[in-house]
């Protein structure tokens, strides 16, 4: 099982014209509003490979669909708490000639603190996963407990802040990164990603695939993308890190969980959205890779 301290979000899409000057108003052409956040898309993610998510987060009085979107497709809400503060939303206007620019509100994800994660944990079982991001409060604390309660921690260190990668890396069994990430966390550290604390690390290349770098066995191991036709990047990362922990909770070996994560993430470029367009286990079975 995994518990998934992570953000919920609602990603608000105004389709313009063109992007609003200072000062101008304009009106929108249209409106959609779909459920995103790193922490709610790799919760769809995991739930859609197959195996048991309980979220941890919280969102505002005006959150209660996403709540019940993350119930719909399989996401366990028990540990998601309905606070009096706005839910966390970004606010995307997209340009007819598809320039974007996005305002980003933390809001409820904000207000995790220690005595919620250390509820929700308090039910895990050795061995389960904690999946953390970087939207929400308490990942050391989380990361902490989850360790000395005998679960596995697995960590995508985005958006990036050095100074929660350095707060949590002692307690972290896999950590995942993009390119860029990657480089930043090397520089800031001034270590190589084979001399971190941390058994496994998967840096993950955008069309160029990924790479595994085992601490533990001392090796690093290169993997090709699918080749598809990119629609829209976006969820892309979630999704490979969503499936990748869901793989290894069902007890998949580790070349295979990238396997099945590259595929998922694969499918995901090549749709227009978010946490609503997850591809399920069963998409990825039918589809000839
Ligand atoms: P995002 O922030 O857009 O969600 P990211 O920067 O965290 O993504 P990427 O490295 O861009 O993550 O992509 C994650 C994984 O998705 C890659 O390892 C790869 O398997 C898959 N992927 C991404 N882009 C493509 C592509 N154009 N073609 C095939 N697979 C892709």
């Amino acid at each position: 099982m995994i518990w998934n301290l992570g953000s919920i979000n609602a990603d608000n899409f105004y389709y313009l014209r063109h992007l609003p000057k200072p000062g101008e108003t304009i009106a929108a052409e249209d409106f959609n509003q779909g459920l995103g956040g790193k922490g709610a898309n790799m919760s769809v993610a995991a739930a859609r490979a197959g195996t048991r998510v309980m979220h941890i987060g919280a969102v505002g009085l005006d959150g209660k669909w996403a709540v019940e979107r993350l119930l719909e497709y399989g996401v366990e809400t028990q540990h998601i708490h309905m606070i009096n503060v706005p839910t966390g939303h970004a606010n995307i206007c997209v340009a007819e000639d598809g320039e974007n620019n996005i305002v980003l509100f933390g809001g409820a994800n904000h207000e995790v603190d220690d005595r919620i994660i250390g509820a929700a944990l308090s039910e895990a079982s050795p061995g389960d996963f904690l999946l953390m991001q970087n939207e929400t409060m308490g990942q050391e604390f989380a990361a902490r407990t989850a360790k000395t309660l005998g679960l596995r921690v697995a960590y995508a260190a985005a958006p990036f802040e050095v100074d929660v990668v350095a707060d949590v890396m002692g307690d972290v069994d896999l950590l995942v990164l993009n390119e860029g990430e990657a480089a930043d966390l090397v520089q800031a550290l001034g270590q190589p990603l084979d001399q971190l604390p941390i058994d496994d690390i998967i840096v993950t290349l955008g069309e160029n695939g990924c790479k595994w770098v085992s601490n533990k066995g001392k090796s690093e191991q290169s993997f090709a993308a699918y080749p598809v036709k990119p629609v829209d990047t976006t969820g892309a990362g979630d999704t490979f890190t969503g499936y990748f922990v869901a793989a290894l909770d069902r007890k998949l070996a580790m070349t295979d969980a990238i396997t099945l994560a590259m595929q998922a993430a694969a499918l995901m470029v090549t749709r227009q959205g978010t946490a609503d367009v997850i591809p399920d286990l069963k998409e990825i079975q039918d589809h000839d890779f």
